[in-house]
């Protein structure tokens, strides 16, 4: 059996760095050479900055320590996502990241409380999620160690400045050995026999040879498109909004634990605080407004004085026809893109990363490791979709001509399906993959006025004051939790995750330019 001795990176964003650091990690000692490329006349995208709970075990397999990773990129806790605006106008709710309540015996808690909200006994769900009600009064601390508890039972996750993560990843790279190539790569060798490809050629002439490629160059798709034709499912009748502005701006009032997301005429709206600024974006459909409305209406939203000049990004949604083609593995935007909505960009690469390990082939490759990883990657980027498109479809809203295209618009099968369940009787299909799990999924559908016309039968064998009683103790015990909670920023300091004053001033000049 001949083993893959030289691997080969294309692109220094977030995508190539954390492949490197996993591959340089995973595979440290046993003879694979990594060699990434990227050229900083080109550089990254340059957004990408609020992330989904997973990206913690990718940073403790590494052996990241959270603090040191936290100052290095000015990270913020992040316990889920607000959503304003999308069922209706003046609708508020947070998805967050945990459950909510706990089930009694086999029934989930949401199943008891669409029995006790029928007869409008109850509050609504979300004062049974410690997560939600600590994002809300601006509280964080890291979940306790007993999983049974009210403030235990959640997971979250980071908003940070992804530049500097993959900034932060390339030292940790290096010191595993990865060596960085600067230039631009202007062609690819292929082998005429297997239509591999065996080199990638540097504008300036060099070649780079290795048995397998990892094409993490973004939007352009270097190998897995341009030289490899591979094509794209385009997903634009689904997810139609293709254009993006993007402007950081001085930070002003709490340090929020959570990303807000509201909705606008022809699209929606970004919020993401990190320690040294917060983050803002519009995305939209063009079709419905102009580019320069689409950044008007962001900047009149500002909380705080613009720290640069706004960005434009353009973008198609879809994914790549083949993740794996050849000898070539797409990992990132190369790969597909599916909106920022739930943050899902950056956990897509870890998902694919991790595939990868997985599947990692020996020199001769098997077709069937290649399907698997494929269909794998598919079926993460499919059920994606569907939740984002959930968010649109899921709306009472009509007062714009986007917010009519989704309620007249046909859903993919999978979703129909998934939507039809709970309405009966607020039951969740479950997924054998796929990134959100039932929580998220209830957070959504009821944050936006989906509710079931039913309950399972089982919530009746219960009395209803032995439920009230219950309920009332999870709440109370929810709200004395929070108390004693610290704000996040004073939990950052007490934690030792806040970044040096001189080091976010410096950082925040840098964005102005000056
Ligand atoms: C509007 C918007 C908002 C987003 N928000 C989020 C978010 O909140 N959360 C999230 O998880 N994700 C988000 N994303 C996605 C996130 O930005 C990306 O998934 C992530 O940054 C990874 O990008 P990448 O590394 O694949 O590509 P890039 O950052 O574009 O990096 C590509 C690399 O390839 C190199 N390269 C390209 N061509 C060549 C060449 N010919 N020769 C040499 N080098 C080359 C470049 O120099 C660069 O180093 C967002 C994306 C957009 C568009």
């Amino acid at each position: 059996m001949t083993k893959i001795s030289k691997i080969c990176i294309l692109g220094g964003g977030t995508a190539g760095w954390m492949t490197a650091a996993a591959l340089s990690n995973k595979f440290k000692g046993l003879g694979l050479s990594i060699e990434l490329v990227e050229s900083d006349q080109i550089g990254t995208i340059g957004v990408g900055e609020a992330t989904l709970p997973h990206i913690r075990f990718f940073n403790q397999a590494l052996g990241i320590d959270e603090r040191e990773f936290m100052k290095s990129t000015h990270a913020t806790f992040k316990l889920g996502i607000e959503f304003c605006d999308w069922g209706q106008l003046g609708d508020h709710y947070v998805h967050p990241f945990g459950d909510y309540g706990f089930p009694v015996e086999e029934l989930d808690f949401h199943q008891l409380w669409l029995r006790l909200k029928s007869g409008n006994k109850v509050p609504r769900l979300d004062e049974y999620s410690y997560p939600i009600v600590s994002a809300e009064s601006g509280r964080f601390q890291l979940p306790g160690p007993d999983t049974n508890q009210i403030g235990s039972n959640f997971g979250y996750a980071y908003q940070f400045d992804s530049s500097l993560y993959a900034k932060f990843l390339r030292t940790y790279c290096e010191r595993n050995g990865v060596i960085r190539t600067e230039g631009k790569v202007t062609s690819a060798v292929r082998d005429p026999g297997s239509g591999d490809i065996r080199a990638i050629t540097l504008e300036d002439g060099r070649e780079i040879e290795a048995d397998l490629y990892v094409d993490c160059s973004g939007f352009r798709g270097v190998l897995i498109e341009q030289t490899l034709e591979t094509g794209y499912d385009d997903w634009s009748q689904w997810l139609p909004c293709n254009r993006a502005i993007a402007v950081p701006s001085e930070a002003r009032g709490q340090l929020l634990p959570y990303t807000r997301a509201t909705a606008r005429t022809a699209g929606w709206q970004w919020r993401i605080p990190l320690q040294h600024r917060t983050g803002n974006g519009h995305v939209y459909w063009n079709e419905f407004i102009s580019d320069d409305e689409a950044t008007a209406q962001l900047m009149s939203t500002l909380e705080g004085p613009a720290l640069a000049e706004p960005k434009q990004l353009f973008f198609k949604t879809g994914r790549r026809r083949k993740f794996w083609n050849q000898n070539v593995i797409c990992v990132g935007l190369s790969g597909g893109f599916l909106e920022p909505l739930e943050s899902t960009s950056i956990h897509l690469i870890q998902e694919g990363v991790t595939a990868l390990i997985e599947l990692f082939p020996d020199a001769e490759i098997n077709p069937l490791d290649r399907d698997e990883y494929n269909a794998r990657m598919a079926l993460n980027f499919e059920r994606v979709r569907d939740f984002l498109l959930l968010h649109y479809v899921a709306t009472q809203r009509d007062d714009s001509e986007m917010w009519r295209y989704f309620r007249n618009m046909e859903l993919p099968d999978s979703l129909n399906e998934k939507i039809e369940a709970w309405i009966t009787r607020g039951y969740l299909l479950k997924y054998e993959f796929g990134v959100f799990l039932p929580p998220s999924w209830i957070a959504v559908m009821l944050g936006q006025n989906l509710m079931p016309k039913g309950y399972d039968p089982r919530a009746d064998r219960y009395s209803e004051s032995q439920l009230l009683t219950e309920f009332a103790r999870i709440q109370r015990e929810t709200v004395g939790a929070v108390d004693k909670t610290p704000d996040q920023e004073r939990f950052l300091a007490q934690y030792g995750a806040k970044t040096d004053t001189a080091r976010l001033v410096a950082d925040r000049a840098d964005l102005r330019g000056q």
